[in-house]
């Protein structure tokens, strides 16, 4: 099972939370028929979204959103307040040489620009944006709290990829230094941050959230919030109906020309839903009929 954990250090103001969420970005990797280096990219947009989902409140969700000039060009992960995430990659099918041992993600993506869209509810939302600094999410992340949210904070990510191009470990920890946090606590993490072995490392090695929590901050922690995580989806017929409404009269007219079965993809979770002739047919008596009224 995929868990998220938050806590807070005992006696100083760090929140830190804490991911494992190998199996939600496997079946990730299996949904989109991602290669090794998407894999890593997506897995650790996914993980991302999902660090950054709990700060949310109910009924709250979370965009990232990634485009670059590299060849995946564009990535997204969406997580909600429950923990629950998708996403999509624009190109799947991207395997890049290993840099230092790892996948290359910071080429793959390349230069561009991180969004970060909070729909905060009742049609409020909030949008940050900065420039990406490395491509490789995780300090692009460290680097959006420090510019957009005014907060010192770590952010770390890391994916497994196994050479049967499964995703065997899934990860990440973020800290956050809240106000009044002491100097010299400050700079105890920095360093103790230099040495730490990579999330996918402690994953690997079969730590959980919580472990993971404690390796990255070295002091006592109460947990305050814990969360199941997964891959969810909420389309359904009803939502596909409401897209097809919303191209217009005209274009469902000449639809209706083709005289073909629509089949529409969830770019999520790669559902298919087939939509009618009669079903087309009667959405264009509803809009007729809307407009009479
Ligand atoms: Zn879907």
């Amino acid at each position: 099972m995929d868990l998220l954990l938050k806590g807070m250090t005992k006696g100083e103001p760090l929140l830190v939370v804490g991911l494992v969420d190998t199996e939600t970005v496997e079946k990730a990797r299996i949904i989109h028929d991602t290669y090794p280096t998407v894999s890593a990219a997506f897995g650790r947009m996914i993980s991302g979204a999902i660090l950054l989902s709990s700060l949310l409140k109910e009924g709250q969700k979370v965009i990232l959103q990634v485009i670059g000039d590299g060849p995946l060009k564009e990535v997204v992960a969406e997580a909600d307040w429950l923990c629950r995430v998708r996403g999509y990659v624009k190109e799947p099918h991207i395997h890049l040489g290993l840099k230092d041992g790892k996948l290359d993600v910071g080429r793959a993506i390349g230069n561009g620009i991180l969004n970060v869209i909070k729909d905060l509810g009742l049609r409020e939302y909030y949008h940050g944006s900065v420039l990406l600094q490395t491509g490789e999410i995780a300090t692009d992340l460290a680097y959006y709290f420090k510019v957009s949210e005014q907060i010192p904070a770590t952010v770390s990510l890391g994916v497994y990829v196994d050479t049967d191009n499964s995703v065997k470990a899934s990860g990440g920890f973020m800290i956050h230094a809240l106000p009044g946090v002491s100097e010299e606590t400050i700079e105890y993490l920095e360093e103790r941050l230099k040495g730490l072995r990579t999330v996918s490392s402690m994953i690997l090695n079969g730590l959980g959230p919580k472990e993971i929590m404690e390796e990255a901050v070295g002091l006592p922690l109460d947990i305050i919030d814990r969360k199941e995580v997964f891959y969810y989806c909420p389309c359904n017929k009803d939502r596909v109906m409401d897209t097809i409404v919303a191209l217009g009269k005209k274009d469902i007219e000449e639809l209706v020309e083709k005289g073909e079965t629509v089949n529409v993809m969830c770019r999520f979770c790669k559902t298919g839903y087939a939509v009618s002739q009669e079903e087309l047919l009667s959405i264009l008596k509803a809009i007729d009929r809307q407009s009479e009224g």
